[in-house]
């Protein structure tokens, strides 16, 4: 990859994560001309200095890299693989770097119909929430060729720390589900905690701080725990993506023929955050699940 200011990168999907990473490729000197089918999320760029485009196929005819930030798999099937879209519309050589959280043989079958159209292809989700894509701190975990990681790489420091190359096509995704599970799981035990502390009539915010410190410790018992006991669930994270999330990890274990019950647990918690009314809202609403679950409604 040559310098920054002469390599033209495409953005789709500019939401709660797109929007900072592009901002951070803005910062490091690329010209980053981005689209998104929501206009205040385009009017946010423009501001940060990007260059909107009207379209997918404007962004892919004049990008050398593109790099998608979507919701979920029809998302990108549609955005890269569909009629006006990226594989539609790619120079020859264009490198593809899809960051969003899909389901793994999504990412299989879009790096097999990029690599037919001459286009290089990755799949590259990511942890560590809004902070760390504002702070350019990502961890990324990459599936796909050793050399079309080689070449990413320069691009994907700009937005992270932690950078793997994990293995080929949709091991990325793979590595990311086993992510989720784990992400789901502590925050359903950061939540018990939290009810057991306050229905013991001890202060849940001194009691955390005491975990935070220990063995029990963990970057989202370090980030979240004011908020949690605050009860303050903006997102962040939508529970609507997470319940996302562990169906895919599911489908993953039904595909590898491995049982994780802890897994199931934590998908039918976040199932019930759903269907309570809390998807739009951070997932570590969890909390209020299980309150209600001791019949503990907040008052905070
Ligand atoms: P988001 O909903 O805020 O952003 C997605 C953006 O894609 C939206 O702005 C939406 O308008 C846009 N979009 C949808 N369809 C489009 C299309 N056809 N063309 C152009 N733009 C389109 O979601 P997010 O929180 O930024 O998450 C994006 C991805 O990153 C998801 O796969 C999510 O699972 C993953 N992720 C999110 C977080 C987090 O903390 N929010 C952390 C890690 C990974």
């Amino acid at each position: 990859m040559t310098e920054p200011a002469s390599t033209p990168i495409g953005f789709i999907g500019l939401g709660i994560m797109g929007g900072p990473m592009a901002a951070n490729l803005l910062k490091a000197g690329y010209p980053v001309v981005g689209y998104d089918v929501v206009p205040a999320a385009l009017e946010k760029f423009t501001a940060a200095g990007g260059k909107a485009a009207d379209s997918v196929a404007a962004v892919a005819a004049e990008s050398d890299v593109v790099i998608t930030m979507l919701p979920d798999s029809p998302f990108v099937e549609e955005v890269v693989l569909g009629s006006g879209g990226v594989l539609e519309h790619a120079k020859p050589g264009l490198l593809l770097i899809d960051m969003s959280t899909i389901r793994p043989d999504t990412s299989v079958a879009v790096g097999t119909e990029a690599a037919s159209r001459g286009v290089r292809a990755l799949d590259a989700p990511v942890s560590g929430g809004e902070k760390g894509a504002i702070d350019g701190v990502l961890s990324i975990m990459v599936g796909g060729e050793e050399e079309v990681f080689a070449a990413a790489l320069p691009v994907l420091e700009v937005l992270g720390k932690t950078i793997v190359h994990v293995g080929p096509a949709g091991a990325g995704q793979t590595v990311k589900a086993a992510n989720q599970l784990v992400v789901g799981g502590t925050y359903a035990l950061v939540a018990e905690a939290i009810v057991l502390l306050e229905a013991s009539g001890v202060d849940a915010g001194r009691g955390l701080d005491v975990l935070a410190g220990g063995l029990a410790g963990s970057r989202i018992l370090e980030l979240k725990r004011e908020s949690m006991v605050a009860r303050q669930f903006a997102p962040g994270f939508r529970i609507d993506l997470h319940h996302k999330d562990m169906g895919i990890a599911i489908a993953a274990a039904r595909e590898a023929g491995v049982a994780l019950p802890m897994t199931g647990l934590v998908a039918q918690l976040i199932a019930s955050a759903r269907a309570q009314g809390y998807g739009s809202l951070d997932h570590s609403v969890l909390l209020k699940v299980l309150e209600n679950l001791s019949g503990r409604a907040s008052t905070a």
